[in-house]
Protein backbone atom coordinates (compact mmCIF):
# COMPACT_ATOMS: atom_id res chain seq x y z
CA UNK A 1 0.00 0.00 0.00
CA UNK A 2 2.77 2.38 -0.79
CA UNK A 3 0.88 5.06 -1.94
CA UNK A 4 -1.38 5.24 0.99
CA UNK A 5 1.13 5.52 3.96
CA UNK A 6 0.62 9.46 4.28
CA UNK A 7 -2.80 10.38 4.39
CA UNK A 8 -4.41 13.56 4.78
CA UNK A 9 -7.74 13.69 7.82
CA UNK A 10 -10.10 15.85 6.78
CA UNK A 11 -10.47 17.22 9.94
CA UNK A 12 -9.06 19.31 12.42
CA UNK A 13 -10.60 17.40 15.52
CA UNK A 14 -7.75 16.65 17.73
CA UNK A 15 -9.62 13.81 19.44
CA UNK A 16 -9.84 11.99 16.04
CA UNK A 17 -6.39 12.51 14.94
CA UNK A 18 -5.26 10.45 17.92
CA UNK A 19 -7.87 8.22 17.67
CA UNK A 20 -7.43 7.44 13.65
CA UNK A 21 -3.76 7.57 14.33
CA UNK A 22 -3.69 4.85 16.49
CA UNK A 23 -5.95 2.59 14.60
CA UNK A 24 -3.69 3.13 11.48
CA UNK A 25 -0.36 2.83 13.16
CA UNK A 26 -0.50 -0.85 12.92
CA UNK A 27 -0.85 -0.26 8.76
CA UNK A 28 1.91 2.25 9.04
CA UNK A 29 0.11 4.72 7.53
CA UNK A 30 0.78 8.77 8.80
CA UNK A 31 -2.00 10.66 8.97
CA UNK A 32 -1.80 14.66 9.02
CA UNK A 33 -4.43 17.04 9.97
CA UNK A 34 -5.61 19.46 7.08
CA UNK A 35 -4.36 22.35 8.94
CA UNK A 36 -0.42 21.56 8.56
CA UNK A 37 -1.63 22.03 4.59
CA UNK A 38 -3.48 25.13 5.29
CA UNK A 39 -6.79 23.50 4.34
CA UNK A 40 -9.95 25.44 5.23
CA UNK A 41 -12.77 23.12 6.53
CA UNK A 42 -15.05 22.31 3.63
CA UNK A 43 -18.55 23.00 3.56
CA UNK A 44 -21.01 20.24 4.46
CA UNK A 45 -24.43 21.19 2.74
CA UNK A 46 -26.00 17.80 1.60
CA UNK A 47 -28.13 15.83 3.29
CA UNK A 48 -26.65 12.47 3.53
CA UNK A 49 -23.79 11.53 5.50
CA UNK A 50 -22.04 10.24 2.60
CA UNK A 51 -21.98 12.85 0.45
CA UNK A 52 -20.88 15.09 2.94
CA UNK A 53 -17.84 12.61 3.82
CA UNK A 54 -16.94 12.46 0.09
CA UNK A 55 -16.91 16.07 -0.27
CA UNK A 56 -14.50 16.65 2.30
CA UNK A 57 -12.17 13.92 1.70
CA UNK A 58 -12.67 15.69 -2.15
CA UNK A 59 -11.64 18.61 -0.52
CA UNK A 60 -8.22 18.26 1.01
CA UNK A 61 -7.18 15.23 -1.30
CA UNK A 62 -7.49 18.31 -4.47
CA UNK A 63 -5.76 20.85 -1.72
CA UNK A 64 -3.01 18.87 -0.31
CA UNK A 65 -2.47 16.52 -3.32
CA UNK A 66 -2.61 13.87 -1.28
CA UNK A 67 -4.89 10.31 -0.43
CA UNK A 68 -7.25 11.63 2.09
CA UNK A 69 -9.81 10.45 4.73
CA UNK A 70 -12.66 12.22 5.37
CA UNK A 71 -15.52 11.10 8.30
CA UNK A 72 -19.44 11.82 8.58
CA UNK A 73 -21.30 10.89 11.44
CA UNK A 74 -24.80 11.65 13.60
CA UNK A 75 -27.61 10.68 15.19
CA UNK A 76 -30.75 9.30 13.47
CA UNK A 77 -34.38 8.85 15.24
CA UNK A 78 -36.80 6.24 14.28
CA UNK A 79 -39.94 8.55 14.88
CA UNK A 80 -38.15 11.51 13.89
CA UNK A 81 -37.99 9.77 10.54
CA UNK A 82 -33.48 9.42 10.96
CA UNK A 83 -33.73 13.15 11.70
CA UNK A 84 -31.45 15.16 13.37
CA UNK A 85 -29.14 12.83 10.74
CA UNK A 86 -26.42 15.43 8.85
CA UNK A 87 -27.82 18.12 11.32
CA UNK A 88 -27.07 16.40 14.79
CA UNK A 89 -24.50 19.01 15.59
CA UNK A 90 -27.20 21.72 15.13
CA UNK A 91 -30.36 20.39 16.51
CA UNK A 92 -31.15 23.47 18.03
CA UNK A 93 -29.69 25.97 16.63
CA UNK A 94 -26.33 27.69 15.64
CA UNK A 95 -23.78 27.62 17.12
CA UNK A 96 -23.26 23.64 18.18
CA UNK A 97 -24.13 23.19 21.55
CA UNK A 98 -24.71 20.06 23.36
CA UNK A 99 -27.03 20.85 25.83
CA UNK A 100 -29.82 22.67 23.83
CA UNK A 101 -29.12 19.66 21.39
CA UNK A 102 -30.32 17.40 24.05
CA UNK A 103 -32.98 19.28 25.48
CA UNK A 104 -34.43 20.11 22.02
CA UNK A 105 -34.67 16.24 21.01
CA UNK A 106 -36.21 15.25 24.61
CA UNK A 107 -38.72 17.79 23.53
CA UNK A 108 -39.24 16.72 19.85
CA UNK A 109 -40.11 13.53 21.79
CA UNK A 110 -41.88 14.20 24.54
CA UNK A 111 -45.28 11.36 24.76
CA UNK A 112 -43.31 9.56 21.87
CA UNK A 113 -43.55 5.93 23.12
CA UNK A 114 -41.18 4.72 19.65
CA UNK A 115 -37.54 5.52 21.55
CA UNK A 116 -35.70 3.74 18.72
CA UNK A 117 -32.34 5.49 17.38
CA UNK A 118 -29.05 5.05 16.15
CA UNK A 119 -25.65 6.27 15.57
CA UNK A 120 -24.08 6.22 12.30
CA UNK A 121 -20.64 6.97 10.89
CA UNK A 122 -19.24 6.76 7.45
CA UNK A 123 -15.60 7.05 6.83
CA UNK A 124 -14.21 7.68 3.12
CA UNK A 125 -10.45 7.26 1.91
CA UNK A 126 -9.98 8.87 -1.43
CA UNK A 127 -6.91 8.54 -3.23
CA UNK A 128 -7.08 11.29 -5.24
CA UNK A 129 -9.27 14.24 -5.64
CA UNK A 130 -10.73 12.44 -8.86
CA UNK A 131 -10.43 8.91 -7.24
CA UNK A 132 -13.48 7.09 -8.61
CA UNK A 133 -13.43 4.27 -6.57
CA UNK A 134 -13.24 5.78 -2.85
CA UNK A 135 -12.90 3.04 -0.09
CA UNK A 136 -15.85 3.62 1.98
CA UNK A 137 -16.41 2.06 5.28
CA UNK A 138 -19.66 2.71 7.45
CA UNK A 139 -20.43 1.79 11.50
CA UNK A 140 -24.12 1.94 12.91
CA UNK A 141 -24.51 1.87 16.95
CA UNK A 142 -28.45 1.42 17.80
CA UNK A 143 -30.15 2.34 21.20
CA UNK A 144 -33.08 4.31 22.41
CA UNK A 145 -33.70 7.96 23.34
CA UNK A 146 -34.30 8.39 27.39
CA UNK A 147 -36.53 11.24 29.12
CA UNK A 148 -33.80 12.67 30.93
CA UNK A 149 -29.85 12.82 30.39
CA UNK A 150 -27.90 10.16 32.35
CA UNK A 151 -23.89 10.43 32.78
CA UNK A 152 -20.89 12.79 32.33
CA UNK A 153 -18.61 10.80 29.63
CA UNK A 154 -18.72 11.08 25.97
CA UNK A 155 -20.46 13.88 24.19
CA UNK A 156 -22.91 15.03 21.59
CA UNK A 157 -26.01 13.16 22.53
CA UNK A 158 -24.48 10.20 24.98
CA UNK A 159 -26.41 11.65 27.87
CA UNK A 160 -29.73 10.90 26.31
CA UNK A 161 -28.64 7.27 24.38
CA UNK A 162 -29.52 4.17 26.29
CA UNK A 163 -28.25 1.08 25.82
CA UNK A 164 -30.58 -1.63 26.66
CA UNK A 165 -28.01 -4.71 26.26
CA UNK A 166 -25.75 -2.43 28.61
CA UNK A 167 -28.11 -1.32 30.94
CA UNK A 168 -26.87 2.29 30.95
CA UNK A 169 -26.64 5.30 28.81
CA UNK A 170 -23.53 5.66 26.40
CA UNK A 171 -22.24 8.90 28.86
CA UNK A 172 -22.07 6.07 31.72
CA UNK A 173 -19.35 4.03 29.78
CA UNK A 174 -15.74 4.42 30.23
CA UNK A 175 -13.81 6.13 26.94
CA UNK A 176 -12.39 3.00 26.70
CA UNK A 177 -15.61 0.93 26.42
CA UNK A 178 -17.42 3.46 24.02
CA UNK A 179 -14.03 3.31 21.72
CA UNK A 180 -14.53 -0.54 21.31
CA UNK A 181 -18.45 -0.63 20.23
CA UNK A 182 -19.25 2.74 18.77
CA UNK A 183 -20.60 3.74 15.12
CA UNK A 184 -16.98 5.31 14.69
CA UNK A 185 -15.36 2.01 16.24
CA UNK A 186 -17.24 -0.11 13.81
CA UNK A 187 -16.88 2.07 10.63
CA UNK A 188 -12.79 2.15 11.34
CA UNK A 189 -12.76 -1.45 11.91
CA UNK A 190 -14.30 -1.95 8.68
CA UNK A 191 -12.18 0.62 6.70
CA UNK A 192 -9.23 -1.23 8.05
CA UNK A 193 -10.54 -4.66 6.77
CA UNK A 194 -11.24 -2.98 3.30
CA UNK A 195 -7.69 -1.68 2.80
CA UNK A 196 -6.34 -5.03 4.04
CA UNK A 197 -7.85 -6.17 1.46
CA UNK A 198 -6.80 -3.74 -1.20
CA UNK A 199 -2.69 -3.87 0.47
P1 LIG B 1 -19.14 14.84 13.56
O1 LIG B 1 -19.54 15.49 12.29
O2 LIG B 1 -18.72 13.42 13.36
O3 LIG B 1 -18.13 15.61 14.36
O4 LIG B 1 -20.43 14.74 14.50
C1 LIG B 1 -21.68 15.30 14.18
C2 LIG B 1 -22.60 15.35 15.37
O5 LIG B 1 -23.23 14.07 15.54
C3 LIG B 1 -21.94 15.63 16.71
O6 LIG B 1 -21.81 17.01 16.92
C4 LIG B 1 -22.93 15.00 17.66
O7 LIG B 1 -24.03 15.85 17.86
C5 LIG B 1 -23.39 13.78 16.89
N1 LIG B 1 -22.52 12.62 17.20
C6 LIG B 1 -21.71 11.96 16.34
N2 LIG B 1 -21.07 10.96 16.99
C7 LIG B 1 -21.48 11.01 18.27
C8 LIG B 1 -21.16 10.24 19.43
O8 LIG B 1 -20.33 9.31 19.43
N3 LIG B 1 -21.79 10.60 20.57
C9 LIG B 1 -22.70 11.62 20.63
N4 LIG B 1 -23.01 12.38 19.60
C10 LIG B 1 -22.42 12.07 18.40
Amino acid sequence: MQELNRLVLASNNPGKLRELSALLAPLRIELFPQHSFDIPEAEEPYATFIENALGKARHAAARSGLPALADDSGLCVAALDGAPGVRSARLAGEPSDDRRNNARLLALLEGERDRRAHYYCVLVLMRRADDPQPVVAEGEWHGEILCAERGSGGFGYDPVFWLPDLACAAAELTPEHKNRISHRARAFERLIARLREIE
